[in-house]
């Protein structure tokens, strides 16, 4: 299942063309006011799309912290 994230969230989602990540867990998405079903492979809270917008910003704030954290460190060592 590691391939699960690599790429663009919900990657396996975007190639089915459709959601395939949903697994309902029975409240709505707590996206107010979002109307759809929330349940995915990651978490209960959020549908899939909010779910895959939520997961796109949080590897877009990933990248920027490596990338200041490359700009800081002159002596690290990779990995
Ligand atoms: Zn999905
Ligand atoms: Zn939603």
């Amino acid at each position: 299942m590691s391939d699960l994230n690599t790429g663009t969230a919900h990657a396996k989602c975007m190639t089915a063309g459709e959601h395939i990540c949903q697994d309902p867990s029975g409240r709505p998405c707590i996206e107010w006011p979002c109307p759809n079903p929330a349940g995915t492979w990651w978490g209960p809270l959020w549908c899939p799309e909010h779910d895959k917008e939520r997961l796109d910003r949080i590897s877009a704030s990933f990248d920027s912290i490596r990338a200041s954290f490359r700009r800081a460190s002159t002596t690290g060592s990779e990995q």
